[in-house]
């Protein structure tokens, strides 16, 4: 059996779907268009994980031959309700940057010292961070949507990709850099609350996602735990993620219509899912309930707090109030401004008198602008 046809049945063995193989030649385009964009995608570009050097691989690892490219199905288990709408379905998975010690980082490891074995140097993750979606439609694993997803036909976009850039010479696939959505489609840009879509662009600040998590004080250039007010409004009931520009997908209703028994570990967690118990979050409840289910990018309870509190403001519930009055005493100046922003957005004569008072005795400036606003709201 030749080393290539060895590594593919090795992957699809793990558990992967599909494993598409290309050269370990630059990828130009990936190098163009974040640099036009690198206002945008600064934290991307200037920080851990270099996009624009991971577009030369050469450049990191000057024996890389070829790119194996693995796509997990993370959509094979059905998806509980009660988190559908609030986590991303790509983290209620536990399979995007799973660490060794969980199923679906175990799996990378396993292929990674597979790898190894057959005597190959092995580079992937933010050792060298190659586009994942581009190489992988390089080496015939996956197309492209016009939302900036990777797609199979068989899993539609529900995947999520990685890439071993190794340093011997493989048979490479014919690439699929192509997208075959119905022409004049533009589903997924309509569903998008924000604006941040356009065919194959997106503007990662509009993105809900990129909202959700990114904007955390110190977590890269650019970035900052501030999200907009006009965006906060648009953000629904989302705390991790936003599956909108998928759920709207045609290329998405055979999978999203299949519903597969829902993940054991998903149910337990729904049960214990409360979006108030996540605005006055505990200790307790931040490691046994949100951790688990949304461990990547979140660095301190406050963001999950604070996106509770945004989410709560959409709700349009006035139930929610006292528990918005009771985060405005919050240890963090954050969830404080944002508790306000919800109250301010729920509106009502109680949610008012909670701001005010709260208002008095407020010492942060930023949580003070953020009452300030709420009450001439
Ligand atoms: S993930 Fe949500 S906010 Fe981001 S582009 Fe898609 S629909 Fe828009
Ligand atoms: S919604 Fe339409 S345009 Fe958007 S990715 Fe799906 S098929 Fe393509």
């Amino acid at each position: 059996m030749s080393l290539t046809r060895d590594i593919k049945d090795f992957a699809l063995d793990l558990g992967y779907c599909g494993v598409g193989i290309t050269t370990a030649d630059p990828f130009p385009l990936v190098a163009e268009e974040l640099t036009k964009r690198r206002e945008a995608y600064r934290w991307i570009i200037d920080g851990r994980l270099k996009m624009i050097d991971g577009a030369t691989p050469k450049n990191i690892m000057p024996g890389a031959k070829s790119i194996i490219s693995t796509v997990y199905d993370y959509a094979r288990e059905g998806f509980p309700p009660e988190l559908v709408g609030r986590l991303g379905r790509l983290y209620q998975s536990r399979s995007y940057l799973a660490p060794r010690t969980r199923i679906n980082g175990a799996r990378r490891q396993l292929f990674k010292d597979f790898l190894e074995s057959k005597g190959l140097k092995v580079m992937h993750g933010f050792d060298l961070n190659v586009a994942e979606r581009m190489a992988a439609a390089r080496g015939g694993a996956v197309t492209f949507g016009r939302n900036n997803f990777a797609y199979t036909k068989e899993t539609g976009s529900f995947i999520v990709m990685m890439a071993f850039t190794v340093d011997a010479e493989l048979e490479y696939d014919a690439p699929t850099v192509e997208a075959p959505c119905p022409e004049n489609c533009r589903l997924c840009i309509d569903a998008c609350p924000t604006g941040a879509l356009e065919p194959f662009k997106l503007n990662p600040r509009r993105c809900i996602a990129f909202n959700c998590f990114m904007t955390q004080d110190g977590y890269g250039p650019s970035l900052s735990d501030h999200i907009p007010p006009d965006i906060r409004a648009q953000m629904g009931s989302w705390i991790h993620g936003c599956d909108l520009c998928q759920e709207a997908c045609p290329r998405n209703q055979r999978r999203l219509k299949a519903k597969p028994p829902v993940n054991e570990f998903l149910a337990l967690t729904a049960a214990r899912f409360d979006l108030r118990k996540v605005l006055l979050l505990t200790d307790e409840y931040y490691e046994s309930v949100l951790k688990p289910v949304a461990y990547n990018y979140l660095r301190h309870k406050k963001y999950f707090q604070r996106n509770a509190a945004i989410a709560l403001g959409n709700s349009g519930d006035p139930s929610h109030v006292p528990f918005l009055a009771q985060a405005l005493g919050e240890p963090e100046p954050l969830v404080r401004g944002y508790a306000a922003w919800a109250l301010g957005r729920l509106g009502g004569a109680g949610a008012r008198a909670a701001i005010e008072t709260a208002l008095a005795v407020e010492t942060d400036e930023k949580a003070r602008d953020e009452m300030r606003s709420a009450l001439a709201a």
